[in-house]
């Protein structure tokens, strides 16, 4: 019987979630859900001095917006865990990593030095200069040396000693069979002189002791994993499977980066996008259902996630895609589920108005043509304030014979039922019964009331702003010359 899956996402929290880590959570996520497995979240903040306490809750917040939720890892509240495998923040595992180091250390693995990176690099350039390979070893320090220089307060670094020949092979989901050959491989430092593990360190002790199953990850990772499965076997311990998942690359064909807008999940979330719409979106980066399908929902994403189809090549990031396929997940959400989201928009930008039924009115009224929900006030604040009206609409007014229709309409607007069903009766009877265009009423009433060319639905623009508005508007309108 194989084990079941265990997978994770182990971000460095060092910032916010972008495009690029929130991928990666998802193909684990996807991975662990497909098989009936369990999905870990492990907080590398072993660099103390990059990782922050916000950096943590704002990728916990995001993960949980997306739905990406994790079955164990940080619990969510002061840096506690739960599982049976914690903790899940790397920087409360240090006695667990000094016990591997010792391990190493005892078989021989693992040696002290004290070279700084300037020597290192020195050594290295000498060597080239020379025309010489650089020694792939490093000084080791002896007993004393170390003795003496823990007398003046300096620790030294440690350093794993990688096999001098010979190959390393391990087989990717992704790419296949890999080979590399161990003497271009330089002994890397595992335990630095401040104590803290580094990343190929600590993360293949704690996939080892976490139990994880399978390894998917960005493939800027892929020359760490002969060091890391060197390090399994060194330990050891059974290396994990590894799937490398492609680079995420923009329309220019450049790593994914700021130059490209918007890449961290949180900014996403602030224009207004939905999180189904990321998940959708995200899934497509570097895996296809079949090559053409597009919207895929989360359920089905789930349903039918293989490694298999996750592809070699880069992939390519579209935010003009994204922004339609957030689209078409506004249009097929509840309203009553719009209308904060919606609201928070508004207010952003100024435009308020009390919580209540009018912005599911509202959310309805809007949510067919739109993409990312941050578009929206700009287009609508005639609905909260009145507003100097466009040449054009003014214009339109005029020539439709705005004028002349007026005392009709306010007098219909006086007398109907104000919502768009009977709204929209009342203008038809009117217009047949004084043998005016519907065409041009409802111009002249749009134009009218918003001072613009494009509202939304006119009924439903007319219910928005309400009986006694629209009767001020339309009014106002009657000036226009
Ligand atoms: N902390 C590493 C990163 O964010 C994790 C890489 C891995 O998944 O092994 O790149």
């Amino acid at each position: 019987m194989t084990a079941p899956v265990r997978t994770r996402f182990a971000p460095s929290p060092t910032g916010t979630l972008h495009i690029g880590g929130a991928r990666t959570a998802l193909f684990n996520w996807l991975f662990a859900r497909r098989h009936g497995g369990t999905f870990i979240l492990r907080m590398e903040d072993t660099d103390q001095v990059r990782s922050t306490r916000e950096s943590v809750e704002q990728v916990l917040r995001d993960l949980r917006w997306l739905g990406l939720t994790w079955d164990e890892g940080p619990a969510g509240d002061d840096q506690g865990s739960v599982g049976p495998y914690g903790p899940y923040f790397q920087s409360q595992r240090r006695e667990i990593y000094v016990r591997y180091l010792d391990k190493l250390q005892t078989a021989g693995l693992a040696y002290p030095t004290f070279e700084s990176k300037a020597e290192v690099e020195a050594e290295r350039e000498a060597a080239i200069a020379e025309g010489r390979a650089p020694s792939g070893a490093f000084e080791e320090a002896t007993a004393d040396q170390v003795q003496a220089m823990r007398e003046k307060g300096l620790e030294p670094a440690w350093r794993f000693r990688m096999p001098e020949s010979g190959v390393t092979e391990f087989e990717d989901l992704v790419h296949g069979s890999m080979r590399f050959e161990n003497r271009l491989m330089a002994d890397f430092v595992i335990v630095r002189s401040d104590g803290m593990p580094t990343y190929n360190f600590a993360a293949v002790v704690d996939d080892a002791l976490m139990r994880i199953t399978h390894v998917l990850r960005g493939d800027d990772h892929l020359s760490n994993t002969p060091r890391q499965v060197c390090l399994y076997r060194a330990l050891g311990f059974e290396p994990p499977a590894f799937a490398h998942i492609p680079m995420i690359l923009g329309a220019d064909k450049q790593r994914l980066s700021k130059r490209h807008g918007a890449t961290a999940v949180g900014e996403y979330r602030a224009q207004g996008f939905l999180p189904e719409t990321l998940l959708n979106y995200l899934a497509l980066l570097g895996w296809s259902l079949d090559d053409k399908t597009t919207l895929i929902e989360t359920e089905q994403l789930v349903a039918e996630f293989s490694i298999e189809r996750v592809t070699k090549h880069a992939a390519v990031f579209d935010p003009v895609k994204l922004a339609w396929m957030n689209g078409h997940y506004v249009r097929k959400a509840d309203p009553a589920r719009l209308a904060p989201l919606i609201r928070e928009q508004f207010l952003k930008a100024g435009l308020e108005r009390p919580e209540g039924p009018w912005w599911t009115r509202l959310a309805s009224a809007l949510k067919e043509k739109v993409r990312a929900l941050s578009e929206l006030p700009a287009e609508n604040a005639f609905l909260f304030r009145r507003e100097a009206p466009e040449p054009e609409a003014r214009a339109k007014f005029l020539a439709c014979g705005g004028p002349g229709m007026l005392a009709g309409l306010l007098e219909l607007l006086r007398g109907a039922e104000f919502e768009p069903g009977p709204l929209e009766a009342a203008l038809r009877g009117h217009c047949e019964a004084q043998g005016i265009k519907f065409k041009d009423a409802v111009a002249a009433l749009r134009c009218g009331v918003s001072g613009r060319l494009v509202t939304p639905g006119l009924f439903e623009t007319l219910t928005l702003l309400g009986r006694e508005e629209c009767l001020a508007r339309l009014g106002e309108a009657g000036g226009w010359s």
